[in-house]
């Protein structure tokens, strides 16, 4: 029998969130609490109204941009603090600015709860680092054998190329991504030369965060500031254009006159997802792990015992059962609102819809 599963568990799942009793705080819970530990600033997993936090000093001008005014406690990655008797350090997840898998210790043991992650370079953020520990929560959003991502230096190449033609024929590229996290990736990673970078203005305040956190990023213009000059649509002409999803479809695509769109999320690996969401173009990018990387991560921990949280926790759990670890499902509320799910049809009745934050101009 695993020793882990001999003492009372460092983490339970209780409808507020994952909770530590000993002590007595929550990590990225979904409802309001006395004391939560922030794995990184996505809505669902950083809520409002808790009485105090804990988070990166990385994520810091992210955090506080999405939720304002907070009793907020920063550490640095590696630092520790304790609490009621827990150590507690924060290590990099590789996910988005500031994210971080949050390591507790009590008596020489070990948990570490990895929040969202992705083992792949992104130069936005801090790599992903492994932490051993007896006991791993690892995500499962792209927990299938099919999620396999290309190298990011082909990607890139993928949407140059898919921009370049465009802009010789004299068309926007207009690229629906997620406003946070994969907006600046994208920023990141694309050549400048080719043309103008215009921004929606609920992805411009994230840029902006980003380079007050001294992330190196192309300089971008809000779409809205050049309407406000008064320009006619040849204004936009050659121009990549990062949107939330939400503007899909929507009047405020009208200025752009003859474009092409495209989507950027792990689920257009999928033909269907691509459909659904009416674009011409999909390219196949994510913040999550793929399945190699949720393995290689979870074995790099060397935890027995391992919970799988949101995502694919059926086939996860059993695959690592049947590889000799001592796997379980949590039940959580997260989501995958920064991948903009294409099958929400298929989410579970009761599962909550996580709030968005990218609405508007
Ligand atoms: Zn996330
Ligand atoms: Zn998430």
């Amino acid at each position: 029998m695993p020793i882990a599963s001999a003492r009372p568990p460092l983490i339970v799942a209780r409808p507020k969130g994952l909770y530590c009793p000993v002590g007595d705080f929550y990590i990225d819970p979904w409802r309001p609490v006395p004391r939560a530990v922030i794995t990184h600033a996505h809505s669902d997993h950083a809520g409002i109204g808790n009485g105090h936090y804990l988070a990166t000093t990385a994520g810091e001008r992210v955090l506080r941009q999405r939720l304002g005014d907070i009793p907020l406690q920063t550490l640095d990655y590696g630092e520790p603090v304790t609490h009621n008797g827990v150590t507690i350090s924060l290590h990099p997840a590789g996910h988005v600015l500031g994210s971080a898998q949050v390591r507790i210790e009590v008596g020489g043991e070990v948990w570490v709860a990895s929040g969202d992650y992705k083992v792949e370079p992104d130069p936005t953020c801090a790599p992903f680092e492994p932490v051993r520990c007896d006991t791993f929560i690892t995500e499962s959003t792209f927990g299938l054998p099919v999620y396999r991502w290309q190298p990011a230096s082909e990607l890139f190449a993928e949407i140059n190329h898919w921009w370049r033609t465009n802009a010789a024929a004299g068309r926007v590229s207009v690229l629906f991504c997620y406003a946070f996290g994969k907006a600046q990736r994208i920023l990141s990673g694309v050549d400048a030369s080719i043309g103008p970078l215009l921004v929606h203005g609920a992805v411009e305040p994230l840029n902006a965060a980003y380079r007050d956190s001294g992330v190196m990023l192309p300089d971008t213009q809000r779409v809205a500031d050049i309407a406000l000059r008064g320009a006619d649509k040849s204004a936009y002409a050659g121009a990549l254009v990062l949107a939330p999803p939400s503007a899909s479809g929507s009047t405020w695509m009208r200025r752009f006159g003859d474009y092409a769109d495209a989507f950027a999320s792990g689920w257009m690996l999928l033909r269907g997802a691509r459909r659904r969401r009416g674009v011409e173009r999909g390219f196949v990018m994510s913040d999550h792990a793929d399945w190699p990387g949720l393995l290689w991560a979870i074995g790099e921990t060397g935890a027995q015992q391992v919970y799988v949280t949101h995502g694919q926790t059926g086939v996860l759990t059993r695959w690592l059962t049947e590889h000799g670890i001592d796997a379980h499902t949590f039940r959580t509320q997260y989501g995958d609102e920064d991948e903009g799910s294409p099958v929400p049809e298929a989410a579970p009745a009761n599962q909550q819809v996580a709030p968005r934050h990218e609405a508007g101009t």
